[in-house]
């Protein structure tokens, strides 16, 4: 989608802080952590939200979980714990139209979330 802010990073016209990059997924750190670790995983093709994917998305849903569980284990976030949200309409705050799930790790998360 040529308006969309996490389409333009996946296309490389806007910068980001990258620390994974596929044909299908993207991970880059977010402009305002809200932990010591907080990075973003995108699939590069646009889905609104969650809501958004369908059976033939399958293997799309599973490949952002693994990326994202292989990034908390390369960076060393296993010992220590961390969280993963994916933030779906107006209620639970998502600004960004676009699917993302965040890696939030590095100091004690509290529950339930806010
Ligand atoms: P959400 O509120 O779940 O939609 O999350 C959107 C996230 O995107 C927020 O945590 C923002 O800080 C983050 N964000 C917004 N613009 C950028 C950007 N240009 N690069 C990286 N992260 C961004
Ligand atoms: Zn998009």
């Amino acid at each position: 989608m040529s308006d969309c802010l996490f389409c333009a990073i996946a296309a490389g016209r806007v910068p980001c802080r990258q620390v994974h990059a596929d044909d299908e997924i993207m991970a880059f750190h977010d402009v305002n952590p809200q932990a010591p670790t907080h990075i973003l995983v995108i699939p590069r093709r646009h889905l609104a939200a969650p809501s958004a994917l369908t059976e033939a998305d399958a293997l799309l849903a599973g490949r952002l979980a693994l990326v994202a569980a292989r990034l908390a284990r390369d960076l060393g976030l296993e010992a220590g714990g961390y969280r993963w949200v994916i933030n779906c309409g107006a209620d639970a705050g998502q600004t960004v139209p676009h699917l993302h799930l965040h890696l939030l790790a590095g100091r004690p998360l509290g529950w339930p979330p806010g």
